[in-house]
């Protein structure tokens, strides 16, 4: 069986084929430029290849309300030229399968409770900080959706004393997302995040803000996993810190062994790696196509 599957981000969208076992066969990526501009390329990749189902994770705010006559648009993206574009529709319509469709995050959410570190999960999250912060919530066995689908990289949090930058968010003063993807470390720093790797009061800060996220989200979400995956987790020294400092917000008030005791087991890396929202686009097509067990 043929899957195909987009992870469709602000910078670059990623098109693949794959089977029902979720392998990955063939994969191309295009810069994501205008509907205009982009969508042919894509169209003309997958038109070629006799699919049977396509998976979309996007880039958002989507809505993913099947009643609503705008499921399946991107909607108020600050990528204007994006703002209000058709997206499943559009695949839905050209090439005649079902297009499975749901936020970036969420799809890598799948991918990891199905294939990777999160695997055999029925509630787990995915973090990805990167040029945002984004989380997918797999929760009960499906993935969660809700009012509009979880926003939780914007989850605000108590600024540390002393640090005086001003945030990166146009929407909040003190979000993660404005106060601890990569363009805020850059911008606080003055250096790209990658390049700082020696610098400790960065990880600590950095480590201190995503630790008081995942407390929250523990406290909210009860997840059995939390993995945290995204090109600022490739500063793996994050890791210890993050786990030590989720444990001191906590302060023992969960009285659960794995909090307590198995850390390293609970706060991870994405066992997909950057493959995790490639195979869960495609996971997201072949449910869509009635192929997975879970929802
Ligand atoms: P995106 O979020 O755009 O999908 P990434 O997850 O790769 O892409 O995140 C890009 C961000 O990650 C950039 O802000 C970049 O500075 C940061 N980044 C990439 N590699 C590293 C690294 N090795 N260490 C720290 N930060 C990194
Ligand atoms: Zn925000």
């Amino acid at each position: 069986m043929k899957i195909g599957a987009l992870e469709a981000g602000g910078t670059k969208m990623v098109c693949a084929i794959g089977d029902e076992n979720g392998k990955i066969e063939k994969r191309v990526s295009y810069p994501t430029q205008t509907p205009q501009e982009t969508i042919p390329q894509i169209m003309e990749f997958f038109g070629n290849e006799g699919i049977q189902a396509l998976g979309i994770g996007c880039f958002g705010p989507v809505e993913l309300n099947r009643k609503s006559p705008v499921y399946g648009y991107i909607t108020s993206t600050p990528k204007l030229a994006w703002a209000n574009y058709p997206m499943a529709g559009t695949f839905a319509k050209a090439l005649g399968i079902p297009v499975g469709f749901d936020t970036d995050v969420n799809g890598a959410a799948l991918g990891e409770v199905v294939y990777g570190a999160a695997k055999g999960c029925d509630t787990a999250i995915y973090i990805t900080v990167g040029t945002g912060v984004g989380v997918g919530v797999y929760a009960n066995g499906a993935l969660l959706h809700g009012l509009v689908h979880p926003e939780a990289g914007h989850m605000l949090i108590t600024r540390r004393h002393g640090d005086t930058y001003r945030g990166k968010c146009p929407y909040h003063e003190n979000c993660l997302e404005g106060l601890a993807a990569g363009p805020a470390i850059m911008e606080r720093w003055g250096k790209p995040a990658a390049e700082l790797a020696d610098r400790k009061e960065v990880w600590e800060l950095e480590s201190d803000y995503l630790a008081q996220a995942v407390a929250n989200y523990i406290l909210t979400l009860s997840p059995q996993k939390v993995v945290l995956g995204g090109g600022v987790m490739h500063q793996e020294q994050m890791f210890p810190l993050v786990r030590k400092k989720v444990q001191e917000k906590l302060n023992s008030y969960l009285q659960n062994d794995t909090i307590q005791n198995h850390m390293e087991e609970y706060i991870i890396p994405p066992a997909l790696g950057d493959n995790a929202g490639i195979t869960g686009a495609l996971l997201l097509g072949l449910q869509e196509f009635g192929k997975l067990a879970v929802r």
